[in-house]
C-alpha cells in the first residue's frame, strides 16, 4: 500500500560480484557471487551478522571500492569502466552516505560539514549555505549551525550526517549501521527519518545486524559469510508507518540543484578562498604544531632576507667609501704612463688643456692639481705640509666637507687669492683648542695666506700627513712660478660611461698635444671588480640562507606527511562525499603553501624590524632591503610550500576511499 512507483530499470544492479582481499596469508574472498537489483525508490535493509561482508558490499554499492570480479551498474552506468573522477562524480551526485560513527569532520562547524559535498559540486557559497541551513532547520538543528560537531549528541551528529547526505540532492541514501552507536530511542528517530526520505522517493539502503532496524524496510537482503542467502519483500509496513506519521518532521521538497559547471573567475576565486579557509581551519586546529613548523620557515626567510640586505648594505658601504676616495674620477697625469720616473720635467698639462676640456659637455667638473711640500708656520708652530693647489670643484669631488668656514670658491681661483683650507690634523697641529682658525693668516712657504675653512678628516686622507688646499692659480703664480699642472681631475656627467670618456679624452688631447705626453687613470675597473665580488658574496650568503629555508621546508613536508596520515579518515570522508582526488591534492598543497606564506610574511616583517633596529645602533652602514629581494623571498617560500607539500598531497590524493574511511 505504501510502495513507491518503481521504474522498470533498476537503479542499482550487481551481477556475480565478488570481492577478494589479498592478505599476507593469502587471498580471502569476502563477497561471493552477489546478484542484486534495487529499484528506484525502494527501501532495502541488508542484514547479516558482524563480519558477513555488509560494509564491503556497501563500499562497492557506493563506488568507494571496486568489485574484484562481476559487474556493477548505477542508473545504467557501468562503474567498472568509470575513471576515478567519474566515480567521484557518481558519489557526489547519486549517493549520500550515513555512517555508524557519523564521520563528521571535527575541524569544521555543523553547517560547514553539511555544505561540504556541495562545495565539491562547485555550488556558490551562498547557495550551499542556504540549502544547508534549510536542511538543518528541517532536521531540527536550527541554532546549531556554528557549533563544533564534537559538542553535539550522537543523535544530533547523525542528523547532521543525514543532512550532509541530502545536500547534493542524491537519490540513493546508503546507511551503514546508522543506529549502531545510538540509544534505542534516538535510533528509532533516525530510522523514522530515513523512512520519511524513502517515502519522498529516495532509494534507501540500510545496512544493519539488528532485526528491529530491518523492520523499517520493505525489503530485506540477508548476507551470511559473504553470500546472499535470502531476499524478501514485505508489503505491509503499516505498523511502523504509524510511528512516522505521528511525528512528521520532514517536509523537504526536492530542491533544484545549482549547476555543477564551474563558473568563471568569480567562482574560481571563491573556491580558492574556500580552500584557504579550510586550510586555515586545519592549521589553527593544531596551533603549537603549526607554530613550530612556521618557526622553521620564519628562520629561513629571515636569514634569506637579512643576509641579502646585509650583502647589499655592505656593497653600498664599500661603494660610498670608494667614491669618497675619488672613485668616480678620471685623473689626467703628465708623463708617459704610470711609473714614468721623470714626470717632474714633463710640462704637458697646461691651461689650453683646461680650455679645451671645459668646452666638452660630457665633462661635469674639472680641476687642475699641483702638488708640493712646504713648511707652514703660525706663531711658534712650524710643520711640513702637503700643499695641494686645486680647482674650486675639487674638494667637493672627493667628498671633503667643511667643518668650519667654507670651501674654495671660483673667485678665489680667478683672483689668485692667498686663501687656504686646512684639514683637521693641521688644525690641531697649528692652533690651540678653542682658538678660531678662520681668518688667521698662516705662512705657507713664504706666502702669507688667510685660512678660510677646515675640512673634516675622512678615510680618504692619509692620517699621517697634514693637508692644505689653496687655489691652483695661487700655487702656480705665487708659490711655484710655473704655468703647468701635475694632474687634472675630471668627473663625468651621470649618463657618460667611463671607458668611452677615456677614449674621447685620449683622442682630444693627443690631437691637441701632437703626441701622447699624458696618461689617464680611473678606478672603474676596480669598482666593477668590487661590485662583482660583493655580488658573489651576496649570492653566497643567500645560498647559505636558502639552506636554512630548505630545512624549514623539510619541516613542513614532515608535518604535512604526519597530517596526511592523521587525517586519513577525514580524507576518506571527503572522498566519500564526492571530492575528486585533485580536490584533496589541492587542499593539502594549499595548507603547505599557506603555512609557508604565513612564515614568509612573519619572516619579512621580522627582518625589516631587525633592519630598523640595526640602523638605530649602527650609523656607518645599513641593511638595504630591495623590493626584488622581498619578492624573491616570498617566491622562495611559495616554492618551498609547493615542493614540500607536493609529496604529502599526492599521497593523500592517492588514498583508497574505502580503506581511508575505516582507518582509525
Ligand atoms: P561487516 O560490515 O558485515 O561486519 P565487513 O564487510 O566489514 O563486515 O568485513 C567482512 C570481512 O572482510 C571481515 O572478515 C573483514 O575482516 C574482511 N575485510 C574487510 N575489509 C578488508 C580489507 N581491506 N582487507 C582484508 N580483509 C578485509
Ligand atoms: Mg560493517
Amino acid at each position: 500500500m505504501m510502495i513507491n512507483i518503481k521504474n522498470a530499470q533498476p537503479i542499482i544492479r550487481l551481477t556475480a560480484v565478488s570481492r577478494r582481499f589479498s592478505l599476507e596469508s593469502g587471498e580471502v574472498e569476502v563477497l561471493h557471487d552477489i546478484n542484486l537489483a534495487i529499484n528506484s525508490g525502494e527501501m532495502v535493509a541488508i542484514m547479516g551478522p558482524s563480519g558477513s561482508g555488509k560494509s564491503t558490499l556497501m563500499n562497492i554499492l557506493g563506488c568507494l571500492d571496486n568489485p574484484s570480479s562481476g559487474h556493477y551498474w548505477v542508473k545504467g552506468v557501468a562503474v567498472k569502466q568509470c575513471s576515478v573522477e567519474e566515480r567521484a562524480r557518481l558519489r557526489r551526485e547519486k549517493f549520500g552516505f550515513v555512517f555508524q560513527r557519523y564521520h563528521l569532520i571535527p575541524a569544521l562547524t555543523v553547517i560547514e560539514n553539511v555544505a561540504m559535498p556541495a562545495r565539491y559540486a562547485h555550488w556558490t557559497r551562498a547557495a550551499r549555505r542556504e540549502k544547508a541551513q534549510r536542511l538543518l532547520n528541517e532536521l531540527g538543528l536550527r541554532g546549531f549551525e556554528n557549533r563544533e560537531v564534537s559538542r553535539l549528541s550522537g543523535g544530533q551528529q547523525q542528523r547532521v550526517s543525514i543532512a550532509r547526505a541530502l545536500i547534493n540532492g542524491a537519490n540513493i541514501i546508503l546507511a551503514d549501521e546508522p543506529t549502531g552507536a545510538l540509544d534505542s530511542q534516538t535510533g528509532k528517530a533516525v530510522m523514522q527519518l530515513l523512512q520519511k526520505l524513502h517515502r519522498q522517493g529516495h532509494t534507501v539502503i540500510v545496512i544493519t545486524h539488528d532485526p528491529e532496524v530491518a523492520r523499517y524496510a520493505e525489503r530485506v537482503v540477508q548476507l551470511v559469510d559473504g553470500r546472499m542467502v535470502s531476499d524478501s519483500h514485505f508489503v505491509d509496513k503499516e505498523v511502523i508507518y504509524r510511528h512516522v506519521n505521528s511525528k512528521a518532521v520532514l517536509t523537504l521538497a526536492p530542491l533544484p540543484c545549482p549547476s555543477t559547471e564551474p563558473r568563471r573567475w568569480h567562482h574560481r576565486c571563491e573556491s580558492i578562498f574556500d580552500v584557504l579557509i579550510s586550510a586555515w581551519r586545519t592549521l589553527s586546529a593544531h596551533r603549537l604544531r603549526s607554530s613550530l613548523t612556521l618557526l622553521g620557515i620564519v628562520i629561513g626567510i629571515v636569514s634569506v632576507v637579512t643576509l641579502n640586505a646585509a650583502g647589499e648594505g655592505a656593497k653600498q658601504y664599500v661603494m660610498k667609501t670608494l667614491s669618497s676616495l675619488g672613485g668616480n674620477v678620471i685623473t689626467l697625469y703628465a708623463g708617459k704612463g704610470l711609473g714614468d720616473d721623470d714626470t717632474a720635467g714633463v710640462r704637458s698639462l697646461r691651461e689650453r688643456d683646461l680650455t679645451l676640456l671645459a668646452a666638452q659637455p660630457w665633462i661635469r667638473t674639472l680641476s687642475p692639481q699641483v702638488n708640493l711640500n712646504l713648511r707652514v708656520r703660525w706663531q711658534r708652530a712650524d710643520t711640513a705640509v702637503n700643499v695641494n693647489g686645486v680647482g674650486a670643484d675639487y674638494l667637493d669631488t672627493v667628498s671633503l666637507k667643511a667643518v668650519q668656514g667654507r670651501s674654495l670658491l671660483a673667485r678665489d681661483i680667478e683672483q689668485h687669492a692667498a686663501v687656504v683650507v686646512i684639514d683637521e690634523n693641521l688644525l690641531k697641529k697649528l692652533f690651540r683648542r678653542q682658538q678660531n682658525p678662520i681668518g688667521q693668516t698662516i705662512l705657507v712657504g713664504n706666502l702669507p695666506c688667510r685660512v678660510v675653512g677646515v675640512m673634516r678628516n675622512t678615510s680618504a686622507l692619509p692620517a699621517n700627513i697634514f693637508n692644505l688646499w689653496l687655489p691652483w692659480s695661487t700655487a702656480n703664480s705665487r708659490l711655484l712660478g710655473q704655468d703647468w699642472f701635475n694632474s687634472i681631475a675630471i668627473t663625468l656627467q651621470d649618463e657618460v660611461q667611463t671607458p668611452r670618456a677615456r677614449i674621447a679624452l685620449q683622442t682630444l688631447l693627443t690631437r691637441l698635444h701632437g703626441r701622447q705626453d699624458f696618461y689617464l687613470q680611473d678606478s672603474s675597473a676596480f669598482i666593477s671588480s668590487i661590485e662583482k665580488t660583493s655580488f658573489a658574496l651576496t649570492v653566497f650568503l643567500s645560498l647559505i640562507a636558502l639552506v636554512s629555508l630548505l630545512v624549514g621546508g623539510i619541516g613542513v613536508m614532515n608535518i604535512m606527511l604526519v597530517s596526511v596520515t592523521e587525517r586519513t579518515r577525514e580524507t576518506g570522508i571527503r572522498l566519500a562525499v564526492g571530492a575528486r582526488p585533485r580536490d584533496i591534492q589541492w587542499q593539502f598543497l594549499t595548507e603547505a603553501v599557506l603555512l609557508c606564506m604565513i612564515g614568509a610574511a612573519i619572516g619579512v616583517t621580522l627582518s625589516l624590524t631587525m633592519g630598523g633596529l640595526f640602523s638605530l645602533f649602527v650609523q656607518s652602514w645599513q641593511l638595504v632591503y630591495s623590493l626584488e629581494s622581498l619578492l624573491m623571498a616570498t617566491c622562495c617560500a611559495v616554492a618551498v610550500g609547493i615542493i614540500s607539500g607536493w609529496l604529502p598531497a599526492w599521497r593523500a590524493a592517492r588514498l583508497d576511499p574505502a580503506e581511508a574511511l575505516t582507518r582509525e
